[in-house]
């Protein structure tokens, strides 16, 4: 029989190219979200994940390629900095870029948009200024969140299970800290999770004991996979009012196609998308 092209996916030729760079990529919703997102906003683009060996190899790429942006996930959102031409404010007081703009030269300029998906979120159903927020975790998150929060006029507590790194990071953002064996000490508007604890596939683990929830009236997980985390599934018991990763994520995400595009993506379709993929996964 003839070869024949009818029925099969042929790869089209978009004219910008956008990419995530990471390792491991196979489980990030990021290429899901912005394809679609690029699609109903007829931005005529196209998003791959790029599973990276050698990051300094891969920056190049992007000059080489001329990729017009890119996600950075774990572990490279801080390894990626020194090799960028400029980074933005939010970036370096984080430590970390989650996010690249190659202008039309070739200068790649560094960015963190955690933080604002963060308080967007955070935004739509508290009010931050003057809140408290007990912040779990010292790592890269925990830092985007306490620059967010500090930024919008809210009282981040760190709390943390490495004494060392949760008192060095309090130092240096100028914020209160606890050790996590002492989180029943803590009384907040707000818990925020930003450890890994929960994450799929140890869905039954949870940073904190039940007992601990009874002080805080809004708890968020930053974790959106699961959906609804242990934590949220025991605060919710405890009476308070939860919310889950996928704000903060689908707000990261929308920030970075405004910084590529320069335009408002559609934001309630892109949580919608993102939601319908982690309903399914739920499921299996
Ligand atoms: P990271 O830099 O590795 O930091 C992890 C922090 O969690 C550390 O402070 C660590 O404490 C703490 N931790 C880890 N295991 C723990 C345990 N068993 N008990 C108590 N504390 C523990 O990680 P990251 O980059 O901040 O990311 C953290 C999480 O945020 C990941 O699950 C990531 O997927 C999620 N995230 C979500 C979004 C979103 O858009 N929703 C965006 C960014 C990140 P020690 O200091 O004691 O080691």
């Amino acid at each position: 029989m003839a070869p024949t092209t009818k029925g099969i996916d042929t790869v089209r030729n978009p004219s910008e190219i956008f990419a995530l760079f990471g390792n491991p990529v196979g489980h990030s919703l990021s290429p899901l979200m912005h394809n679609a997102t690029f699609t109903e906003m007829k931005v005529d683009a196209h998003y791959v994940p790029f599973c990276v060996e050698n990051l300094e190899d891969a920056v190049r790429g992007i000059r080489g390629f001329n990729i017009r942006g890119v996600s950075v996930t774990i572990p490279f959102k801080t390894a990626v900095m020194p090799y960028l031409d400029a980074l933005d404010e939010s970036s370096l007081e984080i430590g970390a870029v989650n996010t690249i703009l190659n202008d039309s030269n070739g200068g790649l300029k560094g960015y963190n948009t955690d933080w604002l998906g963060l308080i967007r979120d955070l935004e739509e159903s508290l009010e931050i200024r003057g809140k408290t927020f007990a912040i779990l975790g010292a790592g890269g998150a925990a830092r985007a969140a306490v620059f967010g929060l500090l930024r919008e006029g809210g009282i981040p507590i760190i709390v943390n299970r490495t004494i060392e790194k949760g008192q060095e990071m309090a130092r240096e953002f100028g914020c209160q800290f606890s050790p996590l064996s002492e989180i029943e000490k803590i009384k907040a508007d707000c818990l925020i999770n930003t450890t890994p604890v929960g994450m799929a596939p140890d869905r039954e683990k949870s940073p904190l004991g039940r007992e601990s929830l009874v002080n805080f009236r809004w708890v968020m997980d930053i974790i959106y996979n699961p959906l609804k985390t242990r934590l949220l599934r025991d605060a919710e018991e405890a009476g308070c009012s939860v919310l889950t990763g996928v704000g903060m994520f689908v707000h990261q995400g929308a920030e970075q196609i405004k910084i590529w595009t320069g335009r408002e993506p559609p934001r309630a379709f892109m949580k919608g998308i993102v939601l319908e993929r982690l309903k399914e996964r739920d499921g299996d």
